[in-house]
């Protein structure tokens, strides 16, 4: 009888031990995995790690529906300079308001997208009085004054290609690439009645 107990309690400890020897191999296999080049799987498999990941995974970006196209309004900037002034004059807590700032060579490279830390979080910013849309739109600003100037040529190309690979990236359809006063209509003349809506459409086709 007793060492029926025995083993009994022999089985008993056994069970204990493979229960929780599976449950670290569990809680280790992601970063394990990881390791093997294959994190991709892993951060979509953990919902605790994807909101941190910097991989980008369905589940993360489907929230990104619209891209909304601004002008800076001035004849020149760039990412530091628009940053500096929405945290400081708009009192906008993580500083620049767009993902994207595109130079036009006045105090910034003509042509240059600069990718802004909000996008490198992906987090949606304040570019539109619209709040549903703020959560759903990627902002691209155009350096530039196009109430009065046009966007420069480089300017246009490089939009175009970012607007191509963020299309590819988030199944977002041309349809869906709008300016800032297509959604605060009457509120605002931004992009610009300069903008060339036509050449930019065009040569997404
Ligand atoms: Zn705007």
């Amino acid at each position: 009888m007793i060492l029926k107990i025995f083993d009994f309690f022999l089985c008993f400890v056994a069970v204990i031990s493979l229960l929780v020897a599976s449950y670290l191999f569990a809680t280790d296999s992601p970063s394990l995995v990881s390791k093997d080049g294959s994190s991709l799987q892993v951060q979509q498999n953990n919902p605790k790690s994807s909101n941190s990941s910097p991989v980008t995974t369905t589940a993360t970006t489907s929230k990104w529906k619209y891209i909304v196209i601004h002008h800076s309004s001035t004849k020149g900037g760039n990412a530091r300079i628009f940053g500096r002034y929405h945290r400081e004059e708009m009192h906008v807590p993580d500083g620049l308001i767009y993902h994207f700032v595109i130079g036009n060579g006045v105090k910034s490279v003509n042509g240059e997208v600069e990718i802004s830390n909000r996008w490198q979080k992906k987090l949606p910013g304040p570019h539109c009085f619209d709040a549903k849309m703020n959560e759903q739109s990627i902002s691209i600003c155009l350096v530039g004054d196009f109430e009065k100037d046009k966007p420069t040529h480089a300017q246009i190309l490089a939009l175009v290609e970012l607007l191509r690979k963020l299309q590819k990236d988030y199944g977002i359809p041309s349809v869906n690439i709008i300016g800032h006063n297509d959604v605060d209509k009457d509120k605002t003349d931004c992009p610009g009645k300069n903008f060339p809506w036509q050449e930019v459409k065009s040569r997404l086709r």
